[in-house]
């Protein structure tokens, strides 16, 4: 495969429009690590068969076996389950542990913002099957303005030509990037 030249990279990135090539993934990882988000923003696509992603798959399969579970797109973003409660769309996100609440809970308010974009008004909640914890998510102004900002400073980080520098944490042993980040 051919190697691609930091401009190229950038280049790619910016063919798409941007509101649609960031997504919730995007988000979460730019409220994880800056490093991360920069490999997932240039096309290192994190090792299909990793061990903690096989776990988060298997536990979104195996769980809320008896709620109706359509998954939709939103752009380039996959919400893992659409149900509606009276007349309120409830869009919910499945994480494995509370290990990333925050990234997590910002991960589910930006689908909230993308539907909201699109005329669509919802709700949000994060479910956490194995530890039996739900958290109800509303998108409030401070929260949009907050996520608006975050898609700036994520373009901007997308324009570095190289890594931003490592720094170490308690969950890289965990890491999808893990192999390529050197941390
Ligand atoms: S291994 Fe650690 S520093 Fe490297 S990308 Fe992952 S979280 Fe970031």
């Amino acid at each position: 495969m051919k190697n691609l030249s930091s401009k190229e990279k950038n280049e790619k990135f910016f063919l798409t429009d941007p509101i649609y090539r960031i997504s919730g993934i995007t988000i979460q990882y730019y409220y994880t690590c800056h490093r991360e988000l920069w490999f997932h923003l240039h096309y290192f696509d994190p090792i299909e068969e990793h061990h903690h992603l096989s776990i988060g798959r298997i536990i979104h399969e195996q769980s809320y076996k008896k709620m109706s579970k359509r998954t939709i797109n939103i752009g380039t973003s996959v919400v893992d389950i659409i149900t509606k409660q009276k007349s309120t769309i409830i869009i919910s996100e499945i994480k494995k542990s509370s290990k990333f609440l925050e990234p997590s809970k910002k991960q589910l308010l930006y689908y909230l913002l993308l539907l909201k974009r699109q005329g669509i008004k919802a709700q949000g909640i994060l479910r956490i099957p194995k530890e039996k914890k739900n958290y109800r998510l509303k998108l409030t102004p401070d929260v949009e303005k907050e996520l608006v900002n975050t898609e700036q400073e994520i373009l901007r980080i997308a324009k570095f030509p190289r890594p931003p520098p490592i720094v170490t944490r308690p969950y890289c042993k965990s890491c999808a990037y893990l192999e390529i980040c050197e941390a």
